[in-house]
């Protein structure tokens, strides 16, 4: 099969970033692949009805519309399921093959050879985390093109999408998703030869080799897997690391050329891994490329449950809440928040609640972190409840002011770090038992009633964006 060249593709991402916002480009588009099935019908696969639909709505029209600019004829594009490819590579078409506009030439299988497999590298058990399964793995707008891949790939390992090469910042998910791959793979099939390792265990490894004089063994080794897996391949372009290079460079065409599977994971796109050379980035492009965005708050918060759920402990909905409104760089940092939190209550023998969680992170979350003041959560509370700012700060008591008033107190305790008196004084001269009283209702209410959290939790979102 032939699909259309790195540079084409260059130039359709340039187009499309006329039409369509750049992180929409990054996240959908960047890792589509293009067939080009017969003269002038390009086909893309997607790995579930789900996405066809998706992009069928959304991406159809530009993507039809920079296939004409790009190609000079309008082809016909049909998105397909990646299962039919079983089977079948991708050789990138050449840009002469382009410019002739050549009938694509009919599918071309590389046959593996059979290799004897030597022993196997990495079993299961002290080298894969329990944990990074897929049924672990909480799947949000960010992260969903990387997740579908690799499953895609997990169920069919060296028939669509080679290599497949996950790239995100640190603590994004990249390590979770390659090891779950691993698991679902040797779930299926249990004689498979995994080798998982990192870019760096790669590097030593071809070092000690190199050294020690077992050279053939160690190139054997890597010619005898089924799936290569490497994690943090971007330490390939750190310092002088051309003879490693070289050598993987060797190991991923022996591998690719047998259809065995490759994923790779990278803190950064292959363009952009410093010193890594130029017929490496342009092999890690040749299947699937997939980034993992850090996630929006409605992801945090459903990785913070699903975390508490495999920890098995009583964390109730606000602190999760509480936590992702809080910590907003990755999800590392949101399991080392609820760790915290969790032990500062086993600690103090207190119950987990927003008010310890304040306690357990007031390090890591200065009250200066969010720079939004009593007024603006009065103010979003208001228009969202469609009341004055002085109701808020009234003594009335009817229901269609109270709610919304204790809810601005809670919001006002999860924001800030103002005392109970000083809320109460700006929400019509209460004392803090009232103050105390309010978010407790609250609280309550959040954690039984779907619609009022859902209320909340919208509230949240818009203080956060009128920072
Ligand atoms: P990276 O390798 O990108 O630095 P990791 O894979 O180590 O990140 O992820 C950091 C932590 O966050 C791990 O404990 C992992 O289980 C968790 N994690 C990452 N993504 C998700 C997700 N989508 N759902 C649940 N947990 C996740
Ligand atoms: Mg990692």
């Amino acid at each position: 099969m032939k699909s259309l060249s790195p540079e084409i593709k260059e130039r359709i991402y340039k187009e499309l970033g006329k039409l369509l916002p750049s992180n929409e480009v990054n996240s959908w588009l960047k890792s589509l692949e293009f067939i080009v099935a017969e003269d002038n019908l390009i086909e893309i696969p997607l790995p579930n009805l789900y996405y066809r639909d998706w992009y069928e709505k959304h991406y159809r029209e530009p993507i039809s519309s920079v296939l004409t600019t790009v190609l000079g004829t309008r082809p016909k594009i049909i998105f397909k399921n990646s299962a039919d490819y079983q089977g079948e590579l991708f050789t990138p078409l050449n840009e002469s093959e382009h410019s002739s506009k050549a009938p694509a030439k009919k599918t071309e299988v590389i046959q593996g050879k059979n290799l004897d497999i030597v022993s196997p590298r990495s079993q299961r058990n002290g080298v894969l985390n329990p944990k990074y399964t897929f049924e672990q793995f909480v799947v949000g707008h960010c992260n969903r093109l990387a997740h579908a891949w690799t499953l895609a790939v997990a169920e069919n390992p060296g028939k669509a999408y080679n290599p497949l090469f996950i790239h995100g910042r640190v603590g994004l998910g990249k390590t979770h998703l390659l090891q779950a791959a691993c698991h679902y793979i040797l779930d299926k099939h249990s004689n498979f030869n995994i080798s998982y390792l990192s870019g760096e265990g790669f590097v030593n490894e071809y070092i000690s080799a190199a050294k020690s004089g077992t050279y053939e063994k160690f190139r054997n080794q890597y010619r005898a897997i089924d799936v290569l897996v490497i994690d943090d391949i971007h330490f390939l372009g750190r310092g002088e690391k051309q003879a490693s290079q070289e050598e993987f460079f060797h190991t991923f065409n022996a591998l690719h050329n047998a259809q065995k599977q490759i994923i790779l994971s990278s803190d950064s796109p292959p363009q952009d891994i410093p010193n890594l050379e130029e017929r490496m980035v342009s092999r890690f492009k040749w299947g699937m490329v997939a980034p993992l965005d850090p996630p929006n708050f409605e992801t945090r918060v459903a990785i913070l449950q699903r975390l508490v759920e495999w920890f098995k402990k009583p964390v109730p909905d606000e602190v999760c809440t509480f936590i992702a409104t809080n910590i907003e760089t990755n999800i590392r940092d949101l399991e080392g928040a609820l760790k915290n939190v969790l032990g500062y209550a086993d600690v103090t023998k207190k119950p987990i609640d927003t008010v310890l969680a304040q306690e357990a992170l007031k390090d890591l979350i200065s009250s200066n972190y969010y720079p939004i003041s009593i007024a603006q959560i009065q103010d979003v509370v208001s228009k969202y409840f469609n009341i004055t700012v002085s109701d808020l700060q009234s003594k009335k008591r009817v229901k269609s002011i109270s709610i919304p008033r204790q809810i601005g107190i809670y919001l006002t305790r999860m924001f800030l770090s103002s005392s109970l008196e000083e809320i109460g004084a700006a929400f019509g001269g209460k004392d803090h038992t009232t103050v105390m009283y309010a978010v407790e209702k609250v609280k309550q209410r959040y954690n039984k009633d779907k619609q009022f959290k859902a209320t909340v939790d919208l509230l949240i979102n818009n203080l956060k964006r009128s920072e």
